[in-house]
């Protein structure tokens, strides 16, 4: 079994997660006492989001790169950088160590396009939502139709994420916003929604929406699983 390296903290609620759905796989495939060879590196996330909230991207690259070097130094043979949002510096931190990053929009999308959805609907932070790096690539790369939230919507999803979700807060008010905000991207087409931020699934499940929702944080999770009980000698970027 391969060494599933994870950077997280962003926010540890998600982070929690992950460490839960990568055993419990490992679990479900081994059988008996097996669980997942991990290695944790556990970030500040104040120091992360106040990065993010200056647009200071070369600073939190460094970051991040200074975190992946530390998870491969500790011997993971992979890379899983525990956020959607970050992923926005995905090529900098794989530049920066000799290890495969297992990028969470190719998981997901992956899965997407099995299910045979051409257009769906993305939920995450503003940053995810609105700038190229994610939707560019499930369009470019998966072939994907994506379509967001309109502004209003998109500032309560950001706003949920970081007041209530990243700090444990699971509020009712919060979850019947969002199913309405499914509900209006289901209306203009969407055959899927994303919950492109790795605390959506705290809040939002499968009863809030009538089309298929798509977890990143279980199916980067599944990925790296996937990936870890796989034959030595298999490249998972170009699977
Ligand atoms: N965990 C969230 C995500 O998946 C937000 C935290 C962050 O900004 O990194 O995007």
């Amino acid at each position: 079994m391969k060494t599933i390296g994870l950077i997280g903290g962003m926010s540890w609620e998600s982070t929690v997660e992950y460490y839960r759905l990568i055993n419990e796989a490992v679990r479900d495939h081994l059988g008996g006492l097996h669980s997942a060879k991990c290695v944790l590196y556990s970030v500040d996330f104040a120091e992360i989001a106040e990065l993010q909230r200056r647009g200071q991207w070369a600073e939190a690259a460094r970051l991040l790169v200074n975190a992946a070097r530390k998870v491969e130094a500790a011997g993971a043979d992979m890379v899983l950088v525990c956020t959607n949002t970050m992923h926005k510096l995905a090529d900098e931190v794989q530049a920066g160590i000799a290890i495969p990053l297992l990028h969470i929009a190719d998981a997901t999308a992956q899965a997407v396009t099995q299910a045979g959805l051409q257009r769906v609907g993305l939920l995450g932070t503003r940053f995810t939502m609105e700038e190229d790096f994610y939707r560019g690539r499930l369009a470019s790369q998966f072939g994907l139709e994506v379509l967001i939230p309109e502004a209003a919507d998109r500032e309560a999803v950001h706003r949920t994420i970081f007041e209530e979700l990243c700090v444990g807060t699971i509020r009712s008010e919060s979850k019947a916003q969002a199913a309405g905000i499914m509900g209006r991207l289901v209306e203009s087409g969407a055959e899927g929604i994303i919950l492109g931020c790795t605390e959506l699934g705290l809040l939002i499940g499968a009863e809030d929406c009538r089309v298929p929702l798509y977890d990143t944080t279980r199916l980067h999770a599944l990925a790296a699983v996937k990936y870890a009980l796989e034959p030595e000698g298999h490249d998972p970027l170009h699977a």
